[in-house]
Protein backbone atom coordinates (compact mmCIF):
# COMPACT_ATOMS: atom_id res chain seq x y z
CA UNK A 1 0.00 0.00 0.00
CA UNK A 2 1.56 3.23 -0.71
CA UNK A 3 2.12 5.87 2.02
CA UNK A 4 -0.74 8.08 1.28
CA UNK A 5 -3.20 5.00 0.79
CA UNK A 6 -1.87 3.52 4.60
CA UNK A 7 -2.38 7.09 5.74
CA UNK A 8 -5.77 7.43 4.68
CA UNK A 9 -6.55 4.02 6.09
CA UNK A 10 -5.07 5.52 9.37
CA UNK A 11 -7.38 8.31 8.95
CA UNK A 12 -10.40 6.83 8.37
CA UNK A 13 -10.30 3.43 10.71
CA UNK A 14 -9.02 6.11 13.70
CA UNK A 15 -12.11 8.12 12.89
CA UNK A 16 -14.34 4.83 12.97
CA UNK A 17 -13.08 3.33 16.43
CA UNK A 18 -13.34 6.84 17.78
CA UNK A 19 -16.84 7.72 17.07
CA UNK A 20 -17.86 11.07 18.57
CA UNK A 21 -14.74 11.11 20.43
CA UNK A 22 -12.74 11.80 17.21
CA UNK A 23 -14.49 14.85 16.76
CA UNK A 24 -13.02 18.44 17.88
CA UNK A 25 -14.43 20.18 20.99
CA UNK A 26 -17.24 22.59 20.32
CA UNK A 27 -15.10 24.67 22.69
CA UNK A 28 -12.33 25.37 20.21
CA UNK A 29 -13.90 24.66 17.07
CA UNK A 30 -15.94 27.68 15.18
CA UNK A 31 -15.35 29.93 17.90
CA UNK A 32 -14.41 33.29 17.83
CA UNK A 33 -10.19 33.28 17.91
CA UNK A 34 -9.40 34.58 21.50
CA UNK A 35 -11.42 31.79 23.09
CA UNK A 36 -9.18 29.60 21.00
CA UNK A 37 -6.18 30.85 21.98
CA UNK A 38 -6.53 31.44 25.05
CA UNK A 39 -8.22 27.55 25.43
CA UNK A 40 -5.12 26.06 23.82
CA UNK A 41 -2.66 28.36 26.15
CA UNK A 42 -4.96 26.58 28.88
CA UNK A 43 -5.08 23.32 27.68
CA UNK A 44 -1.20 23.08 28.16
CA UNK A 45 -0.18 19.99 30.55
CA UNK A 46 -4.24 20.17 31.67
CA UNK A 47 -6.70 17.68 31.31
CA UNK A 48 -9.72 18.45 28.98
CA UNK A 49 -12.12 18.97 31.91
CA UNK A 50 -9.92 20.93 33.97
CA UNK A 51 -9.50 23.19 30.58
CA UNK A 52 -12.87 23.40 29.36
CA UNK A 53 -13.81 24.79 32.83
CA UNK A 54 -10.92 26.70 33.55
CA UNK A 55 -11.07 28.44 30.01
CA UNK A 56 -15.02 29.46 30.05
CA UNK A 57 -14.67 30.41 33.86
CA UNK A 58 -11.59 33.18 32.53
CA UNK A 59 -13.30 34.27 29.64
CA UNK A 60 -16.94 34.96 31.05
CA UNK A 61 -14.68 37.40 33.33
CA UNK A 62 -12.72 38.69 30.48
CA UNK A 63 -13.80 38.04 26.58
CA UNK A 64 -10.73 39.91 25.45
CA UNK A 65 -7.19 41.31 25.45
CA UNK A 66 -8.00 44.38 27.06
CA UNK A 67 -10.41 42.95 29.97
CA UNK A 68 -7.49 40.03 30.48
CA UNK A 69 -5.08 42.84 30.46
CA UNK A 70 -6.99 44.83 33.31
CA UNK A 71 -7.47 41.91 35.93
CA UNK A 72 -5.32 42.39 38.86
CA UNK A 73 -2.56 39.70 38.32
CA UNK A 74 -3.44 37.66 41.87
CA UNK A 75 -7.10 37.62 40.19
CA UNK A 76 -5.98 35.88 36.94
CA UNK A 77 -3.96 33.72 38.78
CA UNK A 78 -6.47 32.49 40.74
CA UNK A 79 -8.97 32.48 37.46
CA UNK A 80 -6.04 30.21 36.12
CA UNK A 81 -5.50 28.66 39.36
CA UNK A 82 -7.02 24.72 38.75
CA UNK A 83 -4.64 24.13 35.34
CA UNK A 84 -1.09 23.23 35.53
CA UNK A 85 1.75 25.94 35.46
CA UNK A 86 -1.04 28.69 35.95
CA UNK A 87 1.35 31.30 37.16
CA UNK A 88 3.40 30.73 33.99
CA UNK A 89 0.18 30.84 31.73
CA UNK A 90 -1.12 34.02 33.45
CA UNK A 91 2.80 35.44 32.60
CA UNK A 92 2.40 34.54 28.69
CA UNK A 93 -1.31 35.66 28.59
CA UNK A 94 -0.59 39.01 29.83
CA UNK A 95 2.05 38.80 27.23
CA UNK A 96 -0.27 37.95 24.30
CA UNK A 97 -2.72 40.17 25.26
CA UNK A 98 -0.20 43.18 25.09
CA UNK A 99 1.16 42.23 21.99
CA UNK A 100 -2.14 41.61 19.80
CA UNK A 101 -3.01 45.25 21.43
CA UNK A 102 0.40 46.67 20.02
CA UNK A 103 1.17 45.24 17.31
CA UNK A 104 -2.59 43.54 15.68
CA UNK A 105 -4.94 45.96 16.55
CA UNK A 106 -6.73 43.76 19.74
CA UNK A 107 -6.80 40.90 16.57
CA UNK A 108 -5.98 37.98 17.23
CA UNK A 109 -3.59 37.15 13.96
CA UNK A 110 -4.93 34.59 11.45
CA UNK A 111 -1.54 33.23 10.08
CA UNK A 112 0.64 30.88 11.22
CA UNK A 113 4.00 33.29 11.00
CA UNK A 114 2.15 36.00 12.67
CA UNK A 115 1.31 33.55 15.37
CA UNK A 116 4.64 32.26 15.77
CA UNK A 117 5.58 36.15 16.92
CA UNK A 118 3.18 36.51 20.01
CA UNK A 119 5.55 35.56 23.04
CA UNK A 120 5.55 32.08 24.44
CA UNK A 121 3.38 30.63 21.22
CA UNK A 122 5.49 27.52 19.56
CA UNK A 123 4.26 25.93 16.38
CA UNK A 124 2.14 23.51 17.88
CA UNK A 125 -0.64 26.14 19.39
CA UNK A 126 -0.02 28.19 15.84
CA UNK A 127 -1.04 25.43 13.93
CA UNK A 128 -3.66 24.86 15.98
CA UNK A 129 -4.98 28.52 16.23
CA UNK A 130 -4.76 28.91 12.60
CA UNK A 131 -6.57 25.67 12.19
CA UNK A 132 -9.28 26.09 14.18
CA UNK A 133 -10.14 29.54 14.71
CA UNK A 134 -9.33 30.16 10.73
CA UNK A 135 -10.04 27.91 9.19
CA UNK A 136 -6.80 28.09 7.77
CA UNK A 137 -4.88 24.31 6.43
CA UNK A 138 -2.42 23.29 8.82
CA UNK A 139 -0.97 19.78 10.80
CA UNK A 140 -1.37 20.89 14.78
CA UNK A 141 1.56 18.19 15.51
CA UNK A 142 1.66 17.58 19.25
CA UNK A 143 3.87 14.25 21.02
CA UNK A 144 0.52 12.12 20.94
CA UNK A 145 0.35 12.85 16.53
CA UNK A 146 4.57 12.41 16.38
CA UNK A 147 4.16 9.10 18.34
CA UNK A 148 1.72 7.35 16.78
CA UNK A 149 2.78 8.56 13.19
CA UNK A 150 6.09 7.50 14.07
CA UNK A 151 4.92 4.28 15.98
CA UNK A 152 2.52 3.17 12.73
CA UNK A 153 5.08 3.88 10.48
CA UNK A 154 3.57 6.28 8.79
CA UNK A 155 6.42 8.65 9.19
CA UNK A 156 10.18 7.99 9.95
CA UNK A 157 10.92 11.35 11.97
CA UNK A 158 12.91 12.92 14.65
CA UNK A 159 11.19 15.88 15.14
CA UNK A 160 7.75 17.45 15.84
CA UNK A 161 8.37 19.75 13.02
CA UNK A 162 9.97 16.77 10.46
CA UNK A 163 6.76 14.63 11.65
CA UNK A 164 4.28 18.69 10.81
CA UNK A 165 6.11 18.25 7.01
CA UNK A 166 5.59 14.90 6.20
CA UNK A 167 1.96 14.53 6.88
CA UNK A 168 1.65 17.76 4.81
CA UNK A 169 2.81 15.38 2.29
CA UNK A 170 0.61 12.57 3.30
CA UNK A 171 -2.92 13.72 3.87
CA UNK A 172 -5.00 16.43 1.84
CA UNK A 173 -5.09 19.60 2.84
CA UNK A 174 -8.93 19.43 3.45
CA UNK A 175 -8.36 16.80 6.59
CA UNK A 176 -5.02 18.63 7.94
CA UNK A 177 -7.00 20.33 10.88
CA UNK A 178 -8.82 17.11 11.64
CA UNK A 179 -5.39 15.42 12.47
CA UNK A 180 -4.24 16.50 15.34
CA UNK A 181 -7.53 15.56 17.59
CA UNK A 182 -8.17 12.52 15.96
CA UNK A 183 -4.63 11.25 17.18
CA UNK A 184 -4.72 12.75 20.29
CA UNK A 185 -7.54 11.30 21.46
CA UNK A 186 -6.51 7.83 19.67
CA UNK A 187 -3.65 8.47 21.76
CA UNK A 188 -5.19 9.11 25.35
CA UNK A 189 -7.11 5.88 24.62
CA UNK A 190 -5.74 3.30 22.81
CA UNK A 191 -1.69 3.79 21.53
CA UNK A 192 -0.85 5.32 25.00
CA UNK A 193 3.01 6.15 25.51
CA UNK A 194 3.47 3.30 27.87
CA UNK A 195 1.40 0.43 27.43
CA UNK A 196 -0.27 0.83 24.42
CA UNK A 197 -3.15 -1.23 24.18
CA UNK A 198 -2.43 -2.64 21.03
CA UNK A 199 -4.70 -6.07 21.60
CA UNK A 200 -7.07 -3.64 20.71
CA UNK A 201 -5.65 -1.43 18.27
CA UNK A 202 -7.90 -1.54 14.70
CA UNK A 203 -4.23 -1.22 13.30
CA UNK A 204 -2.72 -4.36 15.27
CA UNK A 205 -2.74 -6.86 12.29
CA UNK A 206 0.07 -4.35 9.93
CA UNK A 207 1.64 -2.06 12.88
CA UNK A 208 5.40 -1.85 13.12
CA UNK A 209 5.23 -1.41 16.82
CA UNK A 210 2.25 -3.44 17.38
CA UNK A 211 2.79 -5.86 20.37
CA UNK A 212 6.09 -4.46 21.18
CA UNK A 213 5.20 -2.45 23.66
CA UNK A 214 4.86 1.12 21.50
CA UNK A 215 8.42 0.29 20.38
CA UNK A 216 9.45 0.89 16.78
CA UNK A 217 11.23 -2.08 15.20
CA UNK A 218 12.33 0.19 12.49
CA UNK A 219 13.89 3.42 12.78
CA UNK A 220 11.88 6.98 13.83
CA UNK A 221 10.21 8.19 16.83
CA UNK A 222 9.27 5.44 19.70
CA UNK A 223 7.45 7.14 22.31
S1 LIG B 1 -0.79 -1.55 17.23
FE1 LIG B 1 -0.10 -0.76 19.22
S2 LIG B 1 1.70 0.53 18.74
FE2 LIG B 1 0.56 0.21 16.81
S3 LIG B 1 -0.83 1.96 16.65
FE3 LIG B 1 -1.96 0.32 17.65
S4 LIG B 1 -1.70 0.67 19.85
FE4 LIG B 1 -0.12 1.88 18.77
Amino acid sequence: MSGGGRAMQVYREMSEHLGELGRPSPLKEGKSPFPVLVSTLVSLRTRDAVTEKVSSRLLDRAPDPESVLALPEGELENLLMPAGFFRQKARQLRGICAAVLERYGGEVPDSVEELLTLPGVGRKTACYVAGMAFGKPAVCVDVHVHRISNRTGLVTTRTPEETERALMQLYPRDLWNRINHLFVRFGQRVCRPVAPSCGRCPFSGWCPSGGSGGKRTRTGARR
